[in-house]
């Protein structure tokens, strides 16, 4: 059985408790595919993969999601993206020495990134103090100061696949509260249901359908499952995009190139695609009838 790649919301019938199951496949292999990377960087990138769906769709919103981390480690920066809840891409840059003995992210700073296509840029910025935390707890923490918000988050990955499980606990009002049995009722049902979720194992997530896996973990919990939400490997560059690029270094600049070289290549470090562009295509580019052409 294929588990294609999908992020599925579900909530406990019961309990004031949310949950997100992401199951990435294809779009791991996908973003691996694109660089050699050292075998220890290659989980890291389908965690982050899994995380910034399961976030994107946590959020429900139009734009992009994106976790980037910088660190003191092997690994210099880590990002993974989610756009419109679909489409994601990851990248990893690394010291040209790699060695899995030292610390791989080390100390940094992990920025959470949100942008709608309306509406402002939210950014939450977590300090990594600590190397040995994994993403899971990073993100648990941060739901827990920034948002408190009581989150547990669950990530695998190894060089193939990933995923990832969440449960929030719901803000309830109080006259909520005091019908579902009040807060030690809270209490009980949420920390059942964390030992439940606890149990998961990297081949229940990789290989069954959610609703089994859902079934597996919590089959006394009445479980609403939405339906899940497929998601794949894209990327967003584009020729136009690529232009921008030249334009953002400058005429003086692009032009000497061209002098140079003959050609300017713009190469994307997601998917590998490169964009060449010929003495001609620089001048359009800063000629201002170019203007509409762009963006
Ligand atoms: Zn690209």
């Amino acid at each position: 059985m294929t588990v294609l790649d999908n992020t599925t919301r579900f909530l406990f019938a019961d309990s004031a408790v949310r949950g997100e199951l992401t199951q990435l496949d294809r779009s791991v292999s996908e973003v691996l595919s694109k660089h050699h990377y050292p075998a220890a960087i290659q989980p890291l990138l389908g965690e982050f993969m899994a995380a910034a769906a399961m976030l994107s769709d946590t959020i429900k919103f139009e734009g992009t999601l994106s976790l980037q981390v910088r660190g003191s480690g092997q690994v210099r920066s880590l990002m993974a993206e989610c756009r419109d809840n679909r489409a994601l891409r990851a990248l990893a840059q690394y010291n040209d020495d790699f060695d899995d003995r030292g610390p791989i992210l080390g100390e940094g700073q992990m920025a959470i990134t949100i942008e709608p296509k309306q509406g402002h840029r939210y950014q939450g910025v977590v300090e990594i103090n600590d190397s040995d935390l994994g993403l899971a707890q990073v993100l648990e923490g941060y739901f827990q100061r920034s948002e408190q918000i009581r989150t547990r988050i669950w990530l695998f990955a190894d060089q193939h696949k990933a995923g990832g499980l969440m449960l929030q606990a719901m803000p309830q009002s109080a006259s909520e509260s005091s019908l579902t049995g009040g807060d030690d009722e809270d209490d009980d049902s949420w920390s059942r249901l964390v030992i439940l979720a606890s149990t998961l194992k990297p081949e229940e997530i990789f290989g069954l359908e959610a609703e089994t896996v859902l079934h597996r973990l919590f089959h006394e919990e009445p479980v609403r499952l939405y339906p899940p939400r497929p998601l794949e490997f894209e990327c967003t560059c584009s020729a136009d995009r690529s232009g921008n690029a030249i334009i953002t270094l400058g005429a003086p600049e692009a032009l000497a190139l061209i002098e140079e070289l003959g050609h300017i290549d713009i190469d994307c470090q997601f998917c590998h695609e490169r964009y060449i562009f010929g003495a001609d295509d620089v001048q359009r580019l800063f000629s201002p009838s170019a203007d509409d052409t762009l963006n």
